[in-house]
Protein backbone atom coordinates (compact mmCIF):
# COMPACT_ATOMS: atom_id res chain seq x y z
CA UNK A 1 0.00 0.00 0.00
CA UNK A 2 1.13 3.28 -1.11
CA UNK A 3 2.49 5.82 2.28
CA UNK A 4 4.13 9.09 1.80
CA UNK A 5 7.64 7.80 3.09
CA UNK A 6 7.46 5.45 -0.04
CA UNK A 7 6.03 9.47 -1.86
CA UNK A 8 9.87 10.56 -0.60
CA UNK A 9 7.80 12.34 1.59
CA UNK A 10 10.47 13.35 4.62
CA UNK A 11 9.68 11.64 8.08
CA UNK A 12 9.02 15.71 10.06
CA UNK A 13 6.49 15.89 6.95
CA UNK A 14 4.78 12.68 7.39
CA UNK A 15 4.45 12.94 11.25
CA UNK A 16 2.95 16.52 10.00
CA UNK A 17 1.01 15.15 8.35
CA UNK A 18 -0.23 12.07 10.81
CA UNK A 19 -0.94 15.16 13.19
CA UNK A 20 -3.20 16.52 10.90
CA UNK A 21 -5.33 13.31 10.18
CA UNK A 22 -4.02 12.79 6.85
CA UNK A 23 -2.72 8.99 6.98
CA UNK A 24 -2.58 7.77 3.22
CA UNK A 25 -2.49 10.03 -0.01
CA UNK A 26 -5.14 10.59 -1.82
CA UNK A 27 -4.80 9.51 -6.08
CA UNK A 28 -3.49 13.22 -6.97
CA UNK A 29 -0.85 13.33 -3.79
CA UNK A 30 -0.23 9.96 -4.86
CA UNK A 31 0.90 10.77 -8.55
CA UNK A 32 1.77 14.60 -8.29
CA UNK A 33 4.13 14.44 -5.22
CA UNK A 34 7.20 12.16 -6.68
CA UNK A 35 7.89 13.65 -9.89
CA UNK A 36 7.64 17.19 -8.11
CA UNK A 37 10.29 15.96 -5.42
CA UNK A 38 12.12 14.63 -8.35
CA UNK A 39 12.27 18.59 -9.82
CA UNK A 40 9.86 18.69 -13.02
CA UNK A 41 6.83 20.71 -13.85
CA UNK A 42 3.53 19.22 -13.03
CA UNK A 43 -0.17 19.97 -14.31
CA UNK A 44 -2.55 18.06 -12.24
CA UNK A 45 -6.21 17.69 -12.98
CA UNK A 46 -8.19 16.03 -10.00
CA UNK A 47 -12.08 16.38 -8.71
CA UNK A 48 -12.68 19.23 -5.98
CA UNK A 49 -11.58 18.04 -2.42
CA UNK A 50 -9.33 15.24 -3.48
CA UNK A 51 -6.70 17.19 -1.48
CA UNK A 52 -4.83 18.98 -4.32
CA UNK A 53 -3.56 22.08 -2.34
CA UNK A 54 -1.64 19.49 0.18
CA UNK A 55 -0.03 17.46 -3.69
CA UNK A 56 1.52 21.06 -4.06
CA UNK A 57 2.36 22.08 -0.58
CA UNK A 58 3.77 19.12 0.74
CA UNK A 59 6.71 18.42 -1.60
CA UNK A 60 7.34 22.57 -1.78
CA UNK A 61 7.63 22.36 1.99
CA UNK A 62 10.25 19.77 2.34
CA UNK A 63 12.35 21.64 -0.94
CA UNK A 64 12.18 24.75 1.16
CA UNK A 65 13.79 22.48 3.90
CA UNK A 66 16.78 21.57 2.10
CA UNK A 67 17.32 25.35 1.33
CA UNK A 68 15.60 27.85 3.24
CA UNK A 69 15.42 31.25 1.68
CA UNK A 70 12.93 33.92 0.58
CA UNK A 71 10.86 34.57 -2.02
CA UNK A 72 11.03 30.41 -2.53
CA UNK A 73 7.47 30.15 -3.44
CA UNK A 74 4.77 32.30 -5.66
CA UNK A 75 1.27 30.75 -5.63
CA UNK A 76 -1.29 32.30 -7.76
CA UNK A 77 -5.11 31.82 -7.38
CA UNK A 78 -7.96 33.73 -8.44
CA UNK A 79 -10.17 34.26 -5.42
CA UNK A 80 -8.98 36.21 -1.90
CA UNK A 81 -10.57 33.84 -0.17
CA UNK A 82 -8.66 30.39 -1.65
CA UNK A 83 -5.52 32.43 -1.08
CA UNK A 84 -6.29 32.61 2.86
CA UNK A 85 -6.94 28.65 2.59
CA UNK A 86 -3.71 27.82 1.13
CA UNK A 87 -1.21 30.38 2.83
CA UNK A 88 -3.35 27.93 6.00
CA UNK A 89 -2.06 24.81 4.82
CA UNK A 90 1.63 26.58 4.22
CA UNK A 91 1.32 27.62 7.72
CA UNK A 92 0.32 24.12 9.29
CA UNK A 93 2.51 21.90 6.99
CA UNK A 94 5.66 24.30 7.44
CA UNK A 95 5.67 25.22 11.78
CA UNK A 96 8.27 23.31 12.66
CA UNK A 97 10.56 25.20 9.79
CA UNK A 98 9.28 28.45 11.30
CA UNK A 99 7.82 29.03 7.54
CA UNK A 100 6.85 32.81 6.88
CA UNK A 101 3.91 33.14 4.42
CA UNK A 102 2.52 36.77 2.94
CA UNK A 103 -0.81 36.87 1.44
CA UNK A 104 -1.49 39.17 -1.27
CA UNK A 105 -4.93 39.80 -1.92
CA UNK A 106 -7.04 43.16 -3.39
CA UNK A 107 -9.32 44.87 -1.15
CA UNK A 108 -6.51 44.63 1.92
CA UNK A 109 -4.34 47.25 3.03
CA UNK A 110 -1.54 47.59 0.37
CA UNK A 111 1.35 49.74 2.40
CA UNK A 112 1.73 46.57 5.07
CA UNK A 113 1.93 43.95 2.29
CA UNK A 114 4.44 45.94 0.82
CA UNK A 115 5.97 46.08 3.77
CA UNK A 116 5.48 41.95 4.36
CA UNK A 117 6.77 41.85 1.30
CA UNK A 118 9.68 43.68 1.55
CA UNK A 119 10.54 41.04 4.66
CA UNK A 120 10.87 38.08 2.39
CA UNK A 121 8.72 35.54 3.30
CA UNK A 122 9.32 32.00 1.85
CA UNK A 123 5.68 31.65 0.53
CA UNK A 124 4.19 34.84 -1.55
CA UNK A 125 0.27 33.30 -1.94
CA UNK A 126 -1.66 35.92 -4.09
CA UNK A 127 -4.45 37.04 -6.20
CA UNK A 128 -2.63 38.33 -9.85
CA UNK A 129 -4.59 41.88 -10.29
CA UNK A 130 -3.05 42.98 -6.18
CA UNK A 131 0.41 41.41 -7.07
CA UNK A 132 1.00 42.71 -10.78
CA UNK A 133 0.28 46.61 -8.95
CA UNK A 134 3.08 45.68 -6.45
CA UNK A 135 4.92 45.11 -8.94
CA UNK A 136 4.49 48.07 -11.19
CA UNK A 137 4.76 50.79 -7.99
CA UNK A 138 7.42 49.45 -6.20
CA UNK A 139 10.68 47.29 -6.34
CA UNK A 140 10.95 46.69 -2.41
CA UNK A 141 10.98 42.72 -3.06
CA UNK A 142 12.72 40.50 -5.71
CA UNK A 143 10.97 37.14 -6.99
CA UNK A 144 13.89 36.77 -9.14
CA UNK A 145 15.16 33.69 -7.11
CA UNK A 146 11.96 31.80 -7.17
CA UNK A 147 12.08 28.00 -7.20
CA UNK A 148 8.10 27.38 -7.60
CA UNK A 149 5.17 29.39 -9.54
CA UNK A 150 2.27 27.48 -8.39
CA UNK A 151 -1.49 28.08 -10.33
CA UNK A 152 -4.33 26.89 -8.60
CA UNK A 153 -7.53 26.42 -10.30
CA UNK A 154 -5.13 27.13 -13.32
CA UNK A 155 -7.78 27.26 -15.99
CA UNK A 156 -9.76 29.87 -13.89
CA UNK A 157 -6.31 32.29 -14.28
CA UNK A 158 -5.54 31.91 -17.97
CA UNK A 159 -9.37 31.92 -18.92
CA UNK A 160 -10.54 35.42 -20.03
CA UNK A 161 -13.95 34.89 -18.50
CA UNK A 162 -15.17 37.86 -16.01
CA UNK A 163 -11.97 38.99 -14.97
CA UNK A 164 -9.13 38.81 -17.05
CA UNK A 165 -6.00 38.01 -15.40
CA UNK A 166 -3.93 38.11 -18.82
CA UNK A 167 -1.91 41.22 -18.64
CA UNK A 168 -1.48 40.79 -14.57
CA UNK A 169 -0.14 37.51 -15.33
CA UNK A 170 2.35 39.42 -17.90
CA UNK A 171 3.23 41.46 -15.49
CA UNK A 172 4.32 38.70 -12.54
CA UNK A 173 5.82 36.19 -15.65
CA UNK A 174 8.06 38.85 -16.78
CA UNK A 175 9.91 39.12 -12.97
CA UNK A 176 10.36 35.50 -12.50
CA UNK A 177 13.54 33.57 -13.56
CA UNK A 178 13.01 30.97 -16.41
CA UNK A 179 14.90 28.50 -14.20
CA UNK A 180 12.03 27.31 -11.82
CA UNK A 181 9.54 24.72 -11.77
CA UNK A 182 6.00 25.36 -12.37
CA UNK A 183 2.93 23.41 -10.66
CA UNK A 184 -0.69 23.74 -12.24
CA UNK A 185 -3.69 22.56 -10.82
CA UNK A 186 -7.64 22.57 -11.49
CA UNK A 187 -10.66 20.66 -11.27
CA UNK A 188 -11.32 21.18 -14.80
CA UNK A 189 -8.06 21.95 -16.67
CA UNK A 190 -8.13 20.23 -19.84
CA UNK A 191 -9.78 22.90 -21.95
CA UNK A 192 -6.65 25.18 -21.57
CA UNK A 193 -4.11 22.64 -21.61
CA UNK A 194 -2.15 24.35 -24.85
CA UNK A 195 -2.38 27.68 -22.89
CA UNK A 196 -0.67 26.09 -20.03
CA UNK A 197 1.87 24.05 -21.86
CA UNK A 198 4.02 27.62 -23.03
CA UNK A 199 4.10 28.46 -19.36
CA UNK A 200 5.16 25.23 -17.42
CA UNK A 201 8.04 24.12 -20.29
CA UNK A 202 10.43 21.63 -17.95
CA UNK A 203 9.31 18.19 -19.15
CA UNK A 204 5.37 18.87 -17.52
CA UNK A 205 3.90 15.70 -15.62
CA UNK A 206 0.78 15.71 -16.41
CA UNK A 207 -1.87 13.62 -14.50
CA UNK A 208 -5.23 13.41 -14.73
CA UNK A 209 -7.82 10.97 -12.00
CA UNK A 210 -8.84 8.42 -14.33
CA UNK A 211 -12.58 8.43 -13.22
CA UNK A 212 -14.68 9.46 -16.04
CA UNK A 213 -17.04 11.62 -13.97
CA UNK A 214 -15.94 14.74 -12.84
CA UNK A 215 -17.68 14.74 -9.65
CA UNK A 216 -17.43 12.39 -7.05
CA UNK A 217 -18.90 9.28 -6.51
CA UNK A 218 -19.90 10.73 -2.63
CA UNK A 219 -22.14 13.36 -4.55
CA UNK A 220 -25.95 12.84 -4.58
CA UNK A 221 -26.84 15.34 -7.48
CA UNK A 222 -30.28 15.88 -7.69
CA UNK A 223 -33.00 18.23 -9.56
CA UNK A 224 -35.97 19.89 -9.30
CA UNK A 225 -38.12 21.53 -12.09
CA UNK A 226 -39.94 24.28 -11.30
CA UNK A 227 -41.47 26.86 -13.22
CA UNK A 228 -39.41 30.26 -12.64
CA UNK A 229 -42.14 32.10 -9.99
CA UNK A 230 -42.20 28.94 -7.78
CA UNK A 231 -38.24 28.96 -6.91
CA UNK A 232 -38.07 30.30 -4.14
CA UNK A 233 -40.82 28.62 -2.31
CA UNK A 234 -39.15 25.43 -3.33
CA UNK A 235 -35.68 27.34 -2.07
CA UNK A 236 -37.34 28.32 1.09
CA UNK A 237 -39.34 24.44 1.57
CA UNK A 238 -35.79 23.02 1.26
CA UNK A 239 -34.35 24.85 3.50
CA UNK A 240 -36.57 24.43 6.19
CA UNK A 241 -36.69 20.55 5.53
CA UNK A 242 -33.00 20.27 5.88
CA UNK A 243 -32.94 22.56 8.85
CA UNK A 244 -35.49 20.61 11.13
CA UNK A 245 -33.79 17.42 10.45
CA UNK A 246 -30.48 18.17 10.51
CA UNK A 247 -29.38 20.83 12.91
CA UNK A 248 -25.36 20.27 12.42
CA UNK A 249 -25.99 20.65 8.35
CA UNK A 250 -24.60 23.50 7.15
CA UNK A 251 -25.89 24.46 3.15
CA UNK A 252 -24.65 26.81 0.46
CA UNK A 253 -27.31 27.98 -1.98
CA UNK A 254 -25.20 29.26 -5.53
CA UNK A 255 -26.77 32.15 -7.22
CA UNK A 256 -26.03 34.33 -10.37
CA UNK A 257 -25.70 37.78 -8.93
CA UNK A 258 -24.61 40.25 -6.15
CA UNK A 259 -28.39 41.56 -6.42
CA UNK A 260 -29.85 38.11 -6.12
CA UNK A 261 -27.57 37.33 -3.82
CA UNK A 262 -28.51 40.34 -1.42
CA UNK A 263 -32.21 39.89 -1.66
CA UNK A 264 -32.21 36.30 -0.95
CA UNK A 265 -30.04 36.83 2.30
CA UNK A 266 -32.83 39.64 3.42
CA UNK A 267 -35.38 36.91 2.55
CA UNK A 268 -34.09 34.24 4.27
CA UNK A 269 -33.46 35.83 7.36
CA UNK A 270 -37.13 37.07 7.21
CA UNK A 271 -37.43 33.53 7.74
CA UNK A 272 -35.62 33.26 10.39
CA UNK A 273 -32.73 31.53 9.08
CA UNK A 274 -29.15 32.50 10.01
CA UNK A 275 -28.20 33.78 6.46
CA UNK A 276 -25.07 35.61 5.77
CA UNK A 277 -23.72 36.32 2.07
CA UNK A 278 -20.69 36.59 0.40
CA UNK A 279 -20.23 38.52 -3.17
CA UNK A 280 -17.77 40.59 -4.77
CA UNK A 281 -20.05 43.97 -3.84
CA UNK A 282 -18.83 43.48 0.00
CA UNK A 283 -16.09 44.91 1.28
CA UNK A 284 -12.89 42.49 1.75
CA UNK A 285 -13.13 42.44 5.42
CA UNK A 286 -16.67 41.53 5.69
CA UNK A 287 -16.01 38.76 3.20
CA UNK A 288 -13.57 37.41 5.45
CA UNK A 289 -15.58 37.92 8.44
CA UNK A 290 -18.78 36.55 6.99
CA UNK A 291 -16.78 33.07 5.41
CA UNK A 292 -15.19 32.99 9.28
CA UNK A 293 -18.83 33.03 10.86
CA UNK A 294 -19.95 30.43 8.36
CA UNK A 295 -16.61 27.76 8.66
CA UNK A 296 -17.17 28.06 12.73
CA UNK A 297 -21.12 26.96 11.76
CA UNK A 298 -22.04 30.03 13.68
CA UNK A 299 -24.16 30.92 10.66
CA UNK A 300 -25.62 27.25 8.82
CA UNK A 301 -26.81 28.94 5.46
CA UNK A 302 -24.19 30.54 3.28
CA UNK A 303 -25.61 32.47 0.30
CA UNK A 304 -22.92 33.21 -2.46
CA UNK A 305 -22.32 33.87 -6.02
CA UNK A 306 -19.69 32.26 -7.49
CA UNK A 307 -16.52 34.06 -5.63
CA UNK A 308 -17.52 31.03 -3.71
CA UNK A 309 -17.75 28.34 -6.22
CA UNK A 310 -14.14 27.58 -6.32
CA UNK A 311 -12.00 25.74 -3.95
CA UNK A 312 -13.32 26.82 -0.72
CA UNK A 313 -13.02 23.66 1.83
CA UNK A 314 -15.68 24.06 4.61
CA UNK A 315 -16.03 20.21 5.93
CA UNK A 316 -19.48 20.72 7.76
CA UNK A 317 -21.08 21.79 4.08
CA UNK A 318 -23.80 18.89 3.46
CA UNK A 319 -25.92 20.54 0.90
CA UNK A 320 -24.98 22.60 -1.94
CA UNK A 321 -27.96 24.48 -3.41
CA UNK A 322 -27.94 26.26 -7.06
CA UNK A 323 -30.47 28.67 -7.09
CA UNK A 324 -29.73 29.18 -10.92
CA UNK A 325 -28.44 26.06 -12.97
CA UNK A 326 -25.25 27.41 -14.00
CA UNK A 327 -24.73 28.41 -17.61
CA UNK A 328 -21.12 26.26 -18.16
CA UNK A 329 -20.93 22.70 -17.03
CA UNK A 330 -17.40 24.11 -15.71
CA UNK A 331 -18.96 26.34 -12.95
CA UNK A 332 -21.74 23.62 -11.67
CA UNK A 333 -18.91 21.19 -11.37
CA UNK A 334 -16.76 23.53 -8.85
CA UNK A 335 -19.75 24.86 -6.91
CA UNK A 336 -21.28 21.07 -6.35
CA UNK A 337 -17.52 20.19 -5.32
CA UNK A 338 -17.94 22.51 -2.09
CA UNK A 339 -19.68 19.22 -0.31
CA UNK A 340 -18.89 16.04 -0.38
CA UNK A 341 -15.22 16.76 0.36
CA UNK A 342 -12.10 14.37 1.67
CA UNK A 343 -14.20 11.73 1.07
CA UNK A 344 -17.49 12.28 2.66
CA UNK A 345 -20.88 12.62 1.25
CA UNK A 346 -22.78 15.43 0.56
CA UNK A 347 -25.81 16.46 -1.61
CA UNK A 348 -26.42 18.57 -4.67
CA UNK A 349 -29.94 19.93 -5.45
CA UNK A 350 -29.96 22.32 -8.44
CA UNK A 351 -33.33 24.41 -9.46
CA UNK A 352 -34.00 23.71 -13.20
CA UNK A 353 -37.07 26.01 -14.48
CA UNK A 354 -38.53 25.41 -18.17
CA UNK A 355 -35.65 27.44 -19.70
CA UNK A 356 -32.84 25.88 -18.07
CA UNK A 357 -33.50 22.30 -19.71
CA UNK A 358 -30.60 22.48 -22.17
CA UNK A 359 -28.10 23.89 -19.64
CA UNK A 360 -28.90 20.23 -17.39
CA UNK A 361 -28.14 18.52 -20.75
CA UNK A 362 -25.26 19.57 -21.34
CA UNK A 363 -24.08 19.57 -17.51
CA UNK A 364 -24.83 15.48 -17.53
CA UNK A 365 -23.23 15.19 -21.05
CA UNK A 366 -19.45 16.69 -20.00
CA UNK A 367 -20.16 14.73 -16.60
CA UNK A 368 -21.05 11.55 -17.40
CA UNK A 369 -23.67 11.63 -14.63
CA UNK A 370 -27.31 11.88 -14.69
CA UNK A 371 -28.99 14.40 -12.54
CA UNK A 372 -31.65 12.76 -10.68
CA UNK A 373 -35.37 14.28 -9.15
CA UNK A 374 -35.52 15.39 -5.90
CA UNK A 375 -38.61 14.22 -4.45
CA UNK A 376 -40.44 17.16 -3.15
CA UNK A 377 -44.24 17.37 -1.70
CA UNK A 378 -45.44 19.75 -4.28
CA UNK A 379 -48.81 20.70 -1.83
CA UNK A 380 -46.68 21.99 0.91
CA UNK A 381 -44.44 24.29 -1.66
CA UNK A 382 -47.70 25.69 -2.80
CA UNK A 383 -48.53 26.41 0.89
CA UNK A 384 -45.84 28.84 1.42
CA UNK A 385 -45.98 30.36 -2.07
CA UNK A 386 -47.39 33.77 -2.05
CA UNK A 387 -46.33 34.26 1.53
CA UNK A 388 -42.78 33.92 0.18
CA UNK A 389 -43.25 35.75 -3.23
CA UNK A 390 -44.71 38.87 -0.84
CA UNK A 391 -41.75 38.40 1.30
CA UNK A 392 -39.20 38.70 -1.97
CA UNK A 393 -41.24 41.43 -3.30
CA UNK A 394 -40.73 43.23 0.32
CA UNK A 395 -37.05 42.79 0.41
CA UNK A 396 -36.74 43.94 -3.19
CA UNK A 397 -38.71 46.85 -2.53
CA UNK A 398 -36.02 47.86 0.67
CA UNK A 399 -33.02 47.10 -1.55
CA UNK A 400 -34.23 49.09 -4.01
CA UNK A 401 -34.44 51.88 -1.35
CA UNK A 402 -30.81 51.49 -0.59
CA UNK A 403 -28.23 52.77 -2.70
CA UNK A 404 -27.39 49.01 -3.80
CA UNK A 405 -27.49 49.77 -7.75
CA UNK A 406 -25.75 52.97 -7.53
CA UNK A 407 -22.98 51.24 -5.64
CA UNK A 408 -22.47 48.64 -8.17
CA UNK A 409 -22.07 51.47 -10.95
CA UNK A 410 -19.24 53.22 -8.60
CA UNK A 411 -17.60 49.40 -8.34
CA UNK A 412 -17.73 49.49 -12.10
CA UNK A 413 -16.56 52.58 -12.66
CA UNK A 414 -13.86 52.15 -10.06
CA UNK A 415 -13.05 48.78 -11.66
CA UNK A 416 -12.19 50.35 -15.16
CA UNK A 417 -10.35 53.62 -14.01
CA UNK A 418 -7.87 50.65 -12.15
CA UNK A 419 -7.90 49.13 -15.39
CA UNK A 420 -6.74 52.13 -16.98
CA UNK A 421 -9.78 53.18 -18.76
CA UNK A 422 -11.92 55.93 -18.68
CA UNK A 423 -15.68 55.24 -17.66
CA UNK A 424 -17.54 57.46 -19.98
CA UNK A 425 -15.79 56.35 -22.90
CA UNK A 426 -16.24 52.86 -21.97
CA UNK A 427 -20.01 53.43 -21.87
CA UNK A 428 -19.61 54.65 -25.20
CA UNK A 429 -18.08 52.37 -26.64
CA UNK A 430 -20.13 49.47 -25.14
CA UNK A 431 -23.61 51.51 -26.15
CA UNK A 432 -21.97 52.16 -29.87
CA UNK A 433 -21.45 47.93 -30.13
CA UNK A 434 -24.87 47.38 -28.49
CA UNK A 435 -26.21 49.82 -31.38
CA UNK A 436 -24.36 47.71 -34.22
CA UNK A 437 -25.31 44.59 -32.47
CA UNK A 438 -28.98 45.00 -32.78
CA UNK A 439 -28.41 46.04 -36.27
CA UNK A 440 -27.00 43.13 -37.18
CA UNK A 441 -29.45 41.55 -35.32
CA UNK A 442 -32.53 43.35 -37.55
CA UNK A 443 -30.57 42.86 -40.57
CA UNK A 444 -30.13 38.92 -40.21
CA UNK A 445 -33.70 38.88 -39.33
CA UNK A 446 -34.99 40.76 -42.12
CA UNK A 447 -32.79 38.29 -44.35
CA UNK A 448 -34.56 35.68 -42.88
CA UNK A 449 -38.00 37.09 -43.02
CA UNK A 450 -37.42 37.63 -46.64
CA UNK A 451 -36.44 34.33 -47.34
CA UNK A 452 -39.13 32.69 -45.38
CA UNK A 453 -41.32 35.03 -47.87
CA UNK A 454 -39.79 33.66 -51.01
CA UNK A 455 -40.49 30.43 -49.83
CA UNK A 456 -43.69 31.00 -49.26
CA UNK A 457 -44.20 32.36 -52.73
CA UNK A 458 -42.55 29.31 -54.33
CA UNK A 459 -44.35 27.20 -52.50
CA UNK A 460 -47.52 29.01 -53.23
CA UNK A 461 -46.55 29.07 -56.76
CA UNK A 462 -46.33 25.80 -57.27
CA UNK A 463 -49.68 24.45 -55.75
CA UNK A 464 -51.27 27.26 -58.12
CA UNK A 465 -49.29 25.10 -60.76
CA UNK A 466 -50.40 21.68 -59.54
CA UNK A 467 -53.92 23.18 -59.17
CA UNK A 468 -53.94 24.51 -62.49
CA UNK A 469 -52.58 21.33 -64.28
CA UNK A 470 -55.53 19.06 -62.02
CA UNK A 471 -58.04 21.43 -63.58
CA UNK A 472 -56.66 21.14 -66.86
CA UNK A 473 -56.35 17.11 -66.84
CA UNK A 474 -59.87 17.06 -65.65
CA UNK A 475 -61.59 19.40 -68.35
CA UNK A 476 -59.77 17.85 -71.00
CA UNK A 477 -61.34 14.26 -70.01
P1 LIG B 1 -8.36 20.23 -1.19
O1 LIG B 1 -8.84 19.40 -2.35
O2 LIG B 1 -6.91 20.51 -1.26
O3 LIG B 1 -9.20 21.46 -0.98
O4 LIG B 1 -8.53 19.34 0.15
C1 LIG B 1 -9.77 18.94 0.65
C2 LIG B 1 -9.69 18.43 2.08
O5 LIG B 1 -9.02 17.17 2.15
C3 LIG B 1 -8.89 19.35 3.03
O6 LIG B 1 -9.64 19.52 4.21
C4 LIG B 1 -7.61 18.59 3.34
O7 LIG B 1 -7.13 18.83 4.63
C5 LIG B 1 -8.09 17.13 3.22
N1 LIG B 1 -7.00 16.22 2.82
C6 LIG B 1 -5.96 16.49 2.01
N2 LIG B 1 -5.21 15.39 1.82
C7 LIG B 1 -5.79 14.40 2.52
C8 LIG B 1 -5.47 13.00 2.74
N3 LIG B 1 -4.41 12.44 2.18
N4 LIG B 1 -6.28 12.29 3.54
C9 LIG B 1 -7.38 12.86 4.10
N5 LIG B 1 -7.75 14.15 3.95
C10 LIG B 1 -6.95 14.92 3.17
Amino acid sequence: MCDFSSLGLADWLVKQCKQMGINKPTPVQEHCMPPILEGRDCMGCAKTGSGKTAAFVLPVVQKLSEDPYGIFCLVLTPTRELAYQIAEQFRVFGKPLGLKDCIVVGGMDMVSQALELSKQPHVVVATPGRLADHIRSSNTFSMSRIQFLIMDEADRLLEQGCTDFTKDLETILAILPAKRQTLLFSATLTDTLHDLKSIAMNRPFFWESKSDTRTVEELDQRYILTPEKVKDAYLVHLIQKFTDEHDDWSIIIFVNTCKDCQILTMMMREFNFPTISLHSMMKQKQRFANLAMFKASVFKLLIATDVASRGLDIPTVQVVINHNTPGLPKIYIHRVGRTARAGRNGVSITLVTQYDIHLVQSIEAENKTKLKEYPVVEKDVLKILTQVNVTRRQCEIKLESTDFDEKKETNKRKQLILEGKDPDLEAKRKAELEKIRSQKKKFKQNIHETIEKQKRGQLKKKIMKRKQKKKAGQTSV
